[in-house]
């Protein structure tokens, strides 16, 4: 089984908000518990374990300096949440043979009438394909959407039936989704450290795709851009886009002040 932990940034009443972001970070069962013990490893290589202990990892008062993170030190926080980014880069779990899969859909406001619907129908896509990939390579593994209790709450778990129900399509239909559990595990994110992470995730490409600062989500390019494989999915509006995920070829660089450009 492998759980998604999911989150979304961005809101669509806002006209601010020029894209939403919904995503999150697909873990083996097994690896859940040893994930979630690395992250807090790494929070106490930063802050020590006391702050540790008492901090929920939530991407914009991490970067802006708020909340529980107003005396700690820009460079120390920008230092964690590259370092927690680089965990789904690059952490395995042994036990299980498994790393951390990411996947992100960004919406620009203009691309849909309904763009978290839309967001979320692709994510489980994309997530059930994945699943039916390792299916075909011999690892057959079911998956369950594990949601933050939010406003979304409701509607996720009639979107998810609703992504479900597409079963009933024929069976030469590419989006038919195979391995998706039925039913949303809702759960409460101040006790989980994988949807802090998921947050996290979301959060540094809302920034990516709202004002251009690719600096956390440059970080996260090489489990985004895995051979082959869709992780980072940008429904754009009538613009022509050449991001990472519409356009793979362009790079994305940081320049001296710190801000990503295309
Ligand atoms: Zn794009």
């Amino acid at each position: 089984m492998y759980l998604l932990y999911s989150d979304e940034s961005g809101n669509i009443a806002n006209p601010d908000d020029a894209a939403v972001v919904v995503g999150g970070v697909a873990v083996h069962e097994d690896a859940v518990r040893p994930l979630a013990g690395e992250i807090n490893g790494t929070l106490t290589n930063f802050i020590g374990a006391t702050r540790a202990k008492e901090l929920e990892i939530h991407g914009s008062p991490l970067r802006r300096g708020r909340e529980g993170w107003r005396d700690i030190g820009a460079g120390k926080r920008h230092g964690l949440a590259h370092a927690l980014l680089r965990l789904v880069d690059e952490w395995e779990h042994e036990g299980s043979s498994s790393v951390v899969q990411p996947f992100v859909v960004a919406i620009d406001r203009n691309h849909s009438q309904s763009p978290m619907e839309t967001a979320y129908g692709e994510l489980l896509f994309m997530f059930d394909h994945y699943l039916r990939e390792g299916r075909r390579k011999g690892n057959p593994h079911n998956g369950v959407l594990v949601a933050d209790r939010s406003n979304y709450e409701r509607a996720l778990a009639a979107w998810v039936e609703v992504a479900r129900a597409r079963y009933r399509r024929p069976s030469q239909d590419a989006r038919r989704l195979y391995a998706l559990a039925e039913t949303p595990f809702f759960v409460d994110s101040q006790t989980t450290r994988l949807m802090q992470v998921a947050d996290l995730v979301v959060h540094a490409l809302f920034r990516a795709y709202n004002v251009g600062d690719w600096r956390w989500a440059e970080t996260l390019r090489p489990a985004l851009t895995l051979a082959g494989d869709r992780r980072l999915l940008h429904l754009t509006g009538t613009d022509p886009c050449s991001c990472l995920a519409c356009d793979p070829s362009t790079a994305v660089t940081v320049d001296s002040a710190g801000v990503g450009t295309q």
